[in-house]
């Protein structure tokens, strides 16, 4: 039995436009592996429309922060020099690193194009408004900067199905699908058709824009040696395109590339549908998980925290399930906003690390906090990671028996020194519960590693013990040399 992964999302929205980023990446990687971070999901590293953009606002991607174009050479985290120093220094740590890939879309065009178009009601794709017109569409993208080294490709409008904006009405509120084309019918199915989310639209019906999209995958995996990849918004992506492109790439690489789809999406019905129609070659973020957190996280007492885990993905797909608490997108201020509270954080911080299912993704804010916008570090988190990596294995039994009180155990393994654990959680008042660990822990004493409950509890001789935790909070029970060796290592 190999040890657990830990994934952290080792960036957040509001970092200063410094160019500093790789670097502090680089700097930090030794630290993270030793407290048992074993992935880093790194930001997009090719070039947006413009120096500040975080990276989703997609221009060029052979530009790693290598050419002088959208006015600048490096990106808002640094150079490719630096980008790939940082996945060196993770490499050499023992961290694997998830590249952020953004193929739906493309904004800040070099030129504009003269195009035949017919409007769609926004909220009803399928639906036609109105005739076919001309419009002038930001759409031809020459990347004169680079001047077509690493690929001669250039994308103009027959690369994409529809974009947002006409020039030459600058009407809001439109959407544009350009003549001869129809979204692609494999996506999401709110709006209608959820094909188009933002910008240029790519058309993955086309297959010279598919053929010129793997050649992109291809090169970015040998020129960066990344090692998993992270792809956003698949909800909006014909399904078909990256179950063939996944098997394809995979295959020519002779490498595992694990893939975490973002399909932001609260009906778990879909994500286990998306996760059939592209035969299960990539897990999904835990999105209907991160939602319960949401509502539990507001409602306080009134939760039934047994109904946490209700049409989570990690429920009813434990091994294709990513489960996270927060993000980047989720943060104050964000296009999803639903961030957790922050009393709830640990709480739900516990439910990811500490138990068998999933593969938990920790948020960098989260971790380190985000003075700037007053947000605090989760916490006692880098304890739980910690726990995570050395104690939480073995055998696991629930106790999600009760409204407001609910826990479980890990029996345990020979392959990890002193593991085992028990973890008991409130979102009301404190209280215990009986909990069965195990006969071989009898006569041991556990503690709380979270230091809500100070006093340690005895496991009797049929294996139980009654614990305790002090309300609106959780308590993480640890055998004794598992206790005293994270105090000592932690924080
Ligand atoms: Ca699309």
């Amino acid at each position: 039995m190999s040890d657990n992964e830990t994934m952290m999302q080792y960036f957040e929205w509001y970092l200063p436009n410094d160019g500093i980023w790789w670097r502090r990446c680089e700097a930090k990687a030794e630290a993270l592996a030793k407290m048992g971070v074993t992935e880093a999901w790194l930001p997009p590293a090719y070039k947006g429309t413009s120096q500040e953009d975080v990276g989703y606002g997609v221009y060029d991607m052979y530009d790693l922060g290598e050419f002088d174009q959208k006015g600048t050479i490096r990106t808002k985290y640094g150079t490719k020099k630096e980008y790939l120093a940082a996945i060196k220094a993770m490499h050499k740590a023992g961290i694997k690193v998830f590249a952020d890939i953004v193929l739906n879309h493309r904004l800040g065009a070099d030129e504009t194009e003269d195009v035949m178009a017919y409007t769609v009601a926004p909220n009803d794709r399928n639906h036609v408004t109105g005739e076919e017109r001309q419009v002038r569409v930001w759409s031809k993208f020459n990347f004169p900067g680079r001047n077509g080294k690493y690929s001669k490709f250039t994308w103009d409008h027959t690369c994409f199905t529809g974009t947002d904006w006409d020039e030459l009405t600058h009407e809001q509120g439109q959407l544009y699908c350009f003549s001869g084309k129809t979204w692609d019918q494999q996506t999401d199915i709110e709006n209608g058709n959820f094909d188009y989310l933002m910008g240029c639209d790519v058309d993955m019906d086309n297959p010279a824009v598919v053929e010129e999209v793997y050649n992109w995958l291809s090169w970015y995996i040998d020129e960066t040696e990344i090692d998993g990849v992270r792809l956003d918004a698949v909800k909006h992506i014909k399904f078909d395109f990256y179950k063939d492109m996944l098997k394809r790439i995979r295959k020519d690489k002779k490498k595992a590339l694990p893939a975490v789809g973002e399909y932001w999406h609260g009906d778990i019905g879909r994500l286990c549908y998306y996760l059939d129609t592209v035969d299960n070659e990539m897990s999904l973020f835990d999105v209907t998980l991160h939602y319960n957190f949401f509502n539990a996280s507001n409602h306080g007492d009134g939760f039934d925290m047994k109904m946490i885990f209700d049409n989570a993905l990690v429920a009813f797909r434990p091994e294709r399930a990513v489960t996270f608490v927060d993000n980047h997108d989720t943060q104050y201020g964000q296009s999803l906003e639903s961030s957790i509270k922050d009393w709830f954080k640990p709480l739900a911080y516990a439910i990811v690390l500490l138990r068998e299912g999933g593969q938990p993704c920790v948020f960098y804010s989260d971790f380190y906090g985000n003075p700037g916008r007053d947000r605090p570090a989760v916490p006692n988190l880098e304890k739980q990671i910690r726990i995570r990596k050395s104690y939480a294995y073995g055998a696991q039994k629930d106790y999600f028996d009760d409204f407001h009180i609910v826990g479980w155990t890990r029996a345990g393994d020979k392959e990890h020194k002193n593991s085992g654990l028990a973890v008991l959680m409130s979102n009301a008042g404190g209280g215990s519960k009986q909990m069965y660990v195990g006969e071989q822990f009898a006569g041991e004493l556990f503690h709380d590693a979270m230091g809500e409950c100070t006093t340690p509890v005895q496991i009797g001789e049929d294996g139980t013990a009654v614990f305790y935790t002090s309300g609106g909070s959780v308590s993480v029970w640890l055998r004794e040399a598992a206790f005293e060796d994270v105090e000592i290592n932690g924080d």
